[in-house]
This record gives structure tokens, sequence and C-alpha cells, in this order.
């Protein structure tokens, strides 16, 4: 095995716990998504082997292929990248989590196109709160018409947003548009939707992402390398 992996994931879990203690939060409120696009089933492995059991994939046909290939382990696997119609299948037979949903015609395919046997996709929506250009996400004003309709899917459970900052140049800056994110999930809240996943923080925003109410950070390049 190797042992970088390993480190790698005990260093971001320290990472984590630490952000956790530094803003008064439950260390285990915050769940670590390894993101393991364009690494094989071997670095999944070692993941795994290291206790890391939930994965997050961008390419569909690429993850489709490793969960495949990974069925001897209980993973749990997480859709993170863009949705095309074509691509609805894959990912409702596929994926445990999608957090990318962004338009209620991918989630209606998802909900018609999810399996019996399997329980309920569970799904974030993308919103784009910083509203950077050609980004993917909903808009903070089309949010809430998208969450009624999505919460309203039989074969989804809407757990919760996933937001993409943009790199910004100050923490305050990123605490910002974390916080936006927070409160767009306190609304949805407050309207009676049982939310309670906020999946935001990459490698460079964690510890910001975590002071303002992440509960899901993705990490990739820390603990596979560079891509
Ligand atoms: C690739 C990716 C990540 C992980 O990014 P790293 O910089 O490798 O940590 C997280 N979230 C999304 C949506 C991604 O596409």
């Amino acid at each position: 095995m190797n042992p970088s992996i390993a480190d790698n994931i005990a260093r971001v879990r320290a990472q984590i716990e630490a952000a956790c203690q530094a803003t008064g939060r439950e260390p285990g409120s915050v769940h670590l998504l390894a993101v393991s696009k364009t690494w094989g089933g071997d670095a999944v492995r070692q993941a795994h082997a290291a206790g890391q059991t939930a994965f997050g994939e961008n390419y569909i046909q690429e993850a489709v292929d490793k969960i495949t290939a990974l069925r001897d382990l209980p993973l749990e696997w997480h859709c993170i990248g863009p949705i095309q119609s074509n691509k609805t299948r894959l990912v409702a037979e596929h994926f445990d989590w999608v957090h990318s949903v962004d338009r209620l015609k991918i989630a209606q395919r998802l909900s018609e196109q999810r399996p019996e046997h399997l329980p309920p996709l569970q799904v974030c929506i993308q919103v784009n709160v910083d509203g950077g250009d050609n980004k993917s996400g909903v808009s903070p004003e089309e949010l809430h018409a998208l969450a009624q309709a999505v919460a309203a899917l039989p074969r989804l459970q809407l757990r919760g947003l996933m937001t993409i900052p943009e790199p910004a140049e100050t923490e305050a800056q990123m605490r910002a548009v974390h916080a936006q994110a927070k409160a767009l999930l306190e609304a949805l809240r407050q309207q009676g939707l049982p939310l309670d996943t906020l999946s935001m923080g990459m490698s460079a925003d964690m510890a910001a992402a975590i002071a303002e109410g992440s509960t899901m950070v993705r990490v990739g390049t820390a603990i596979f390398g560079q891509r």
C-alpha cells in the first residue's frame, strides 16, 4: 500500500478536526468526500484501506467504470460534475449522491430513471452564489422554486446545497460567499424543507467553509496528488 494516500487522508482529517475545534463545531459534523476523478481503482482501494468510504467523481463514464470495478468494496459514490441529459440514466443507476443538480429537467430524469431496488438518490442543488460567469449552478433567485420542485420528486431525496466559490483574495471574502450559501440553506429550511447538507469547501478554502457551516468538504489533490 502506498503510505502517502493514507498519510494525506490522516492530515486532511486532522485539518478538518482543527477547523471544527476553532469554531466550536463537532468534528463528526463535517464529512470528507475524497475526489478521485482521473485516479484509478488502485488509488481508491488505498484510500478505502485508510478508512475512507465516500468518493466524488466528475466524469460520468470514467466513474461508472470505476464503480463497477470496485463493487466488492462498500463505497458511497457522489457525482459532483455537470450532467448532460444523455448521462442521467448512468448516474441514476450507479451513484448514491448527486451534488450538481441545477435544472429541473435533469432532476426529473434522475427520479424517473432511479432503479426501484435502490434507495432514493440523495441530491444537492448546485447554487452559483457569487455569480461567476460560465459557471454551472442555479442563481439564488431561482433556487427556491427549483428546490421545491426537486423535493417533490418521488425517487430523489433533497439533502441540501452545493457550491463552488470563485477563488477569493482574502479569507473574509471567502467567508462571505460561504456565509451566503449557508443563509440560502437556512432560508429553505425555514420553508419546511428538511435539509442537512452543505457541500462546500475544497483544499484551498476548507477552513473558511467549515467556519461558515459546511457539512461536507470535497478534497482531491490534497489526498491523491496533482492530477
Ligand atoms: C475536482 C473537484 C474538487 C476537488 O478539487 P481539488 O482541488 O483536487 O481538491 C472538488 N469539487 C469539485 C466540484 C471538483 O470538480
